[in-house]
C-alpha cells in the first residue's frame, strides 16, 4: 500500500540493489562503509534459494565494480535452510568464496529466531575453517550466547553482537533491558579479550558502544579490532559522529520487495516509529 511504502523508505532507500548501492556511495565520503541485505526469509521452494544465491553473487560483483568497501549479510532461511541444509551450506560457501576472491571483507550470516540458532552456529562452525572471511551474528538476549561464544572462540571468529530482534520466551532469553545490556557488554568484552577476530557492534545504543570503547581502550585493545554497525535510517547522525571520533563505522542497507516482517521488527524496536508510520497516512 502506498502509505506503507512511503513509511518504509525511512529504513530502506529502495527495493532494488542499485538503490542500496547508490545510498552506500553517499555514506563512503563520510567515512562510513556499508553492507547489504536483500530482505526475505523462510522460502517454500528451493529454486527461490538458488535465485537468491545467484542474486548475491551478482551483488558482490556489483559492490566490487563500484569500488565500495561493502559486504553482504544473508539469512540462512532465505538460502533454503527450512528445505535443504546441505544446499544452504553450499550457497553460503560459494558466497564466502566469491567475497574472498573479490577481497570484500566479511561475508556475514544473520541470526534469526531461536529455532534456528543451533543450526546456524553449527553451519558456521563447519564452514569457517575453510572460509576465514565468514562472520556470524549472535544475540545478547539469548541465555545460551555466553556458551556459544566460548564454543566459537577457538575459531577466532568475526562476530556481530546484537541485542536480538525476535520475541523470545523468558525461559531462553533475558527480557529486561538491564539484563540484555549487561550481557551485551560482557559478551563483547569476552570477544575482544579472547579472540583476534573482528567484533561488529550491531547496535544503536551509543552509551553501550562508548562503554565498550572505553573499556577496550583501557585494556589497550585498538579500534581496528571492532566496528560500529547501525541500520540505514536509524541514528545516522550518531554513526557519523562516532566515525569522526575515530571509530570504524558501517551501515547495514536493506533492499528488496519482501520487507514486511523485517519492517515490523523495526517498528517493535521503538514505539515512536509507529507514530512516524501513522504520520505517513496524512496527506502531504
Ligand atoms: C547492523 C545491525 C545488524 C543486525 N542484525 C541482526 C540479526 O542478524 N539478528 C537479530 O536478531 N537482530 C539484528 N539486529 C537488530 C538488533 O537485534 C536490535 O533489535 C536492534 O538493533 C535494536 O536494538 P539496539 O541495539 O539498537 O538497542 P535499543 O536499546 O533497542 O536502542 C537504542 C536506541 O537506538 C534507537 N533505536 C533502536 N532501534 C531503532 C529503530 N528501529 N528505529 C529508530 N530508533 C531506534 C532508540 O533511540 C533507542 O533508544 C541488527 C541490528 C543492527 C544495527
Amino acid at each position: 500500500m502506498w502509505f506503507a511504502k512511503r513509511a518504509v523508505r525511512r529504513f530502506m532507500p529502495g527495493e532494488q540493489l542499485a538503490d542500496a548501492l547508490d545510498a552506500a556511495e553517499t555514506y563512503a565520503p563520510r567515512g562510513i562503509t556499508s553492507y547489504f541485505t536483500r530482505l526475505g526469509e523462510n522460502l517454500s521452494d528451493l529454486a527461490e534459494a538458488d535465485a537468491i544465491a545467484a542474486h548475491y553473487l551478482d551483488a558482490l560483483d556489483q559492490i566490487k565494480a563500484r569500488g565500495l568497501d561493502g559486504e553482504i549479510s544473508v539469512k540462512l532461511t532465505q538460502l533454503g535452510l527450512d528445505l535443504d541444509e546441505e544446499a544452504t551450506r553450499r550457497h553460503v560457501a560459494s558466497l564466502a568464496s566469491r567475497a574472498r576472491e573479490l577481497e570484500l571483507g566479511t561475508m556475514w550470516i544473520d541470526m534469526e529466531g531461536s529455532d534456528y540458532t543451533e543450526t546456524t552456529i553449527a553451519l558456521f562452525e563447519a564452514l569457517r575453517p575453510e572460509h576465514p572471511n565468514l562472520g556470524i551474528c549472535l544475540q545478547a538476549y539469548l541465555k545460551r550466547t555466553a556458551a556459544d561464544i566460548a564454543r566459537l572462540l577457538p575459531l577466532d571468529p568475526a562476530i556481530r553482537m546484537v541485542k536480538g530482534a525476535y520475541d523470545e520466551p523468558a525461559s531462553i532469553a533475558y527480557r529486561t533491558r538491564s539484563e540484555v545490556d549487561a550481557a551485551y557488554v560482557a559478551q563483547s568484552m569476552t570477544l575482544l579479550h579472547g579472540s583476534t577476530g573482528l567484533l561488529g557492534l550491531g547496535t544503536h545504543d551509543v552509551a553501550l558502544i562508548e562503554t565498550i570503547g572505553d573499556a577496550a581502550e583501557a585494556a589497550g585493545i585498538g579500534r581496528d579490532r571492532y566496528e560500529v554497525e547501525m541500520l540505514y535510517g536509524v541514528r545516522t547522525g550518531q554513526l557519523e559522529r562516532l566515525a569522526k571520533a575515530g571509530y570504524r563505522a558501517r551501515v547495514l542497507i536493506a533492499y528488496g520487495e519482501f520487507w514486511y516482517p523485517w519492517y515490523l521488527r523495526r517498528l517493535a524496536e521503538r514505539p515512536a516509529n509507529v507514530t512516524f508510520v501513522l504520520r505517513q497516512l496524512l496527506p502531504g
